[in-house]
Order: structure tokens, then C-alpha cells, then sequence
């Protein structure tokens, strides 16, 4: 009997609308360090001020993404004094004293609040409950695909209610050799990556040959600068519109076996 199909699915931005709870988040985030230095932004959007500074951060910082807080809080009081998110983000990285600063005390209160802010649970992206219902009742079987914390990733999925829905969390490193290695596991089975991300999700799943479905993100880093799309299988709208392609594609691959 041939295996069932498997469906490896990106977690954030893909099933939960992570970039709600992080734009959210960062808006509170410089509202406060505006009360704290007295200094406003100039310009309306306040957003793209924060994740200039965050990806400028980011970029050169070993843990990427993860980098502390206090360093995005630093570099933020540093760029309401106009210090350029580059020269602003070397500083902080380097522990080099800025000439703008707040108190410790302030520093870390905010980060408390920051942090609070992003353990929010964040919402089910359109279609998602739909597309796990209908993978499951076409014999797909789903895993969640996460860099980080399985638990956390388990925690949302019983948060939402879906825990009927999906086999599993993955906790991978999403590199080339990783997806290699799932493909391998579940060999013979046709396996499909779905993600929001070209270059992290799409790209590396593509090169280990997964068959791989783009459901671009409204998050988009400055160092993804590929167009969406020119990679994956299939672009997306949402998560039940990658799961009926999937489902079609495999009724297709049934009938080809069965004329054989
Ligand atoms: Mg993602």
C-alpha cells in the first residue's frame, strides 16, 4: 500500500498570524520608549521605524531574530535622536556606550513589557482550520515544521483545537539537509513543505526535492530580497488553498498509477 502523503508546515506566518502579535508588540514597544525619552517619530510609519532597527540588529547579530531585547530598546533611544539603524545597530552589538540613553530600570521594564507582549497567543491565519480539515480527510498526514520551541508550537495547537488535525511538531533546523533527511523518513510517501518564507521554508525544501507550496508572508525581511514565487511549486493564497492544490495533485498522481 502506498504511503500517505505528508504535509510539513511551517509554523509562523504560515498557520499563526505571528506578524500580528510582533507588529502589535513593537508599536507598544516605541510608544514607551517615546514616554521614556521624551522624543517622538517623526514620520507616520512607526512600524517600519521599529523593524529598521530590529532587522539592521538582526543582521549582524549571531542569534539573527533571537538577539536580546534590550539591544532593539537601546538602539531605538538612539534612533529617536536620529543615529542611523546601521550605526545604531554595530553600537549595541558591540557594547559600545551610545551618547542617548535610559535608565537600566527603564531598559528593563520595557523589555518585561515587550516580552509579555510577544507571548500572546496569535491567531489562526485564514484557512487554516479548513485546510487541516480537509488534508486529514484526504488521508494527508500534517506535522508542524518549527525552528523553535516544539512546546510552544504544541501549546498553540491545542490552543486552537487542533490537536485531532495534526500528526506532530518538528523541531528542525530548516536546511537542504534537513529536509533531505524527512524526505528519507517518510520515503516512499510524497512529501510537500508549506511556508510563507522563500528563502528559508521554500528554497532549502526545494534543493532536498520536497515539493514545496509559497503562501507569501505580509513579514518580508530586508535580506529576502528574491521575488516570491520563483522558487515553490505552487503560491498560494492562504493554507486551504495549498492544501486543495495538494489534494488535487495527489488525486492526478492516483489516476496516472491506476492507468499504468
Ligand atoms: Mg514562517
Amino acid at each position: 500500500m502506498a504511503q500517505d502523503p505528508v504535509v510539513l508546515a511551517d509554523a509562523d506566518n504560515t498557520l499563526w498570524d505571528t506578524d500580528d502579535v510582533y507588529s502589535s508588540a513593537q508599536l507598544a514597544l516605541l510608544s514607551n520608549i517615546e514616554v521614556a525619552t521624551g522624543k517622538r517619530v517623526v514620520g507616520s510609519n512607526r512600524l517600519e521605524f521599529v523593524r529598521e532597527y530590529d532587522q539592521a540588529i538582526a543582521a549582524r547579530h549571531h542569534l539573527h531574530l533571537r538577539y536580546p531585547s534590550p539591544m532593539l530598546i537601546r538602539a531605538l533611544v538612539a534612533g529617536l535622536s536620529s543615529m542611523a539603524s546601521t550605526e545604531a545597530a554595530e553600537s549595541v552589538i558591540r557594547g559600545r556606550k551610545l551618547p542617548y540613553q535610559i535608565s537600566i530600570l527603564e531598559i528593563d521594564s520595557i523589555a518585561s513589557e515587550f516580552a509579555l507582549a510577544l507571548s500572546k497567543m496569535p491567531d489562526l491565519l485564514q484557512g487554516v482550520q479548513e485546510g487541516l480539515q480537509l488534508a486529514k480527510d484526504h488521508g494527508l498526514v500534517t506535522y508542524v515544521l518549527t525552528e523553535g520551541q516544539a512546546e510552544k508550537q504544541r501549546k498553540l495547537i491545542d490552543f486552537h483545537g487542533l490537536g485531532k488535525l495534526v500528526q506532530g511538531v518538528s523541531e528542525v533546523t530548516k536546511s537542504e539537509s534537513q529536509f533531505r533527511r524527512l524526505r528519507k523518513r517518510f520515503f516512499p510517501a510524497n512529501v510537500y513543505v508549506v511556508g510563507d518564507q522563500e528563502d528559508r521554508d521554500i528554497i532549502p525544501a526545494d534543493k532536498a526535492r520536497c515539493i514545496t507550496i509559497l503562501i507569501p508572508s505580509r513579514f518580508r525581511p530586508k535580506w529576502q530580497d528574491r521575488d516570491c514565487g520563483e522558487t515553490a511549486f505552487f503560491v498560494a493564497n492562504n493554507f486551504l488553498e495549498a492544501i486543495s492544490w495538494i489534494v488535487e495533485k495527489e488525486k492526478k498522481e492516483l489516476c496516472l498509477s491506476v492507468n499504468k
